[in-house]
């Protein structure tokens, strides 16, 4: 895993996700070298970058240009260029226009949820998966709900991570945001 201060960030970009999420989404995606996925809202690029390590090819879409011009940065600067084609497009658009994938990973939806998932089913391989994370409370259940609605099979986990600053006295625990992370297959 690519440690969180070794992005490059922008002001009015998020991300990256935490390597301590990272980990979980991987691992939740079952991603393999032979996968193309598709990240969308790619932001600062932190989940594109892990999906680039670990796929064959990767689509990262993002409505924002100057997460476009991040991701791009990051992905210089850690050798993954070749990997990923950034897609300047809102999600629906962009999805209309990508060949088949094994993965979709769904990290920024601006209210479109149900129909970027459904959307994006249609394209999603047998045993290929949807990844929804999110800080909302209400984000999640209109994922489970729509992923319902697809027959995919559910999985659920809701992480609320600290992480220990060493100081003089002892380790000082800082709790971060919780995340759920919703992961539906086909
Ligand atoms: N996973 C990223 C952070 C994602 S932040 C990382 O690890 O760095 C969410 C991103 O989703 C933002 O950059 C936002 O511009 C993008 N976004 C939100 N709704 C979108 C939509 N409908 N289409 C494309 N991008 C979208």
């Amino acid at each position: 895993m690519i440690p969180d201060d070794n992005f490059i960030t922008h002001e009015s970009v998020p991300g990256p996700t935490k390597e301590e999420i990272r980990c979980i989404v991987m691992c939740k995606s079952s991603v393999s070298k032979n996968d193309t996925v598709v990240d969308i809202g790619c932001g600062t690029g932190g989940l594109t970058l892990e999906f680039a390590k670990r796929s064959r090819f990767v689509y990262a879409v993002d409505k924002n240009i100057d997460a476009l011009d991040t991701t791009q940065k990051n992905l210089k600067k850690h050798n993954l260029t070749k990997k990923v084609q950034l897609i300047h497009k809102d999600a629906l658009e962009a999805l209309k226009d990508i060949e088949n994938f094994n993965v979709l990973m769904i990290g920024g939806s601006g209210g479109d949820l149900p129909s970027i998932i459904k959307e994006g089913y249609k394209k999603l391989k047998i045993n290929g998966k949807i990844i929804v994370t999110s800080i909302l409370f209400e984000t999640p259940v209109e994922a489970i709900e729509t992923m319902k609605e697809l027959d995919m099979k559910l999985d659920v986990v809701n992480v609320s991570i600290s992480k220990g600053n060493i100081l003089e006295r002892g380790t000082m625990m800082i709790a971060m945001n919780p995340i759920t992370i919703v992961t539906g297959e086909k």
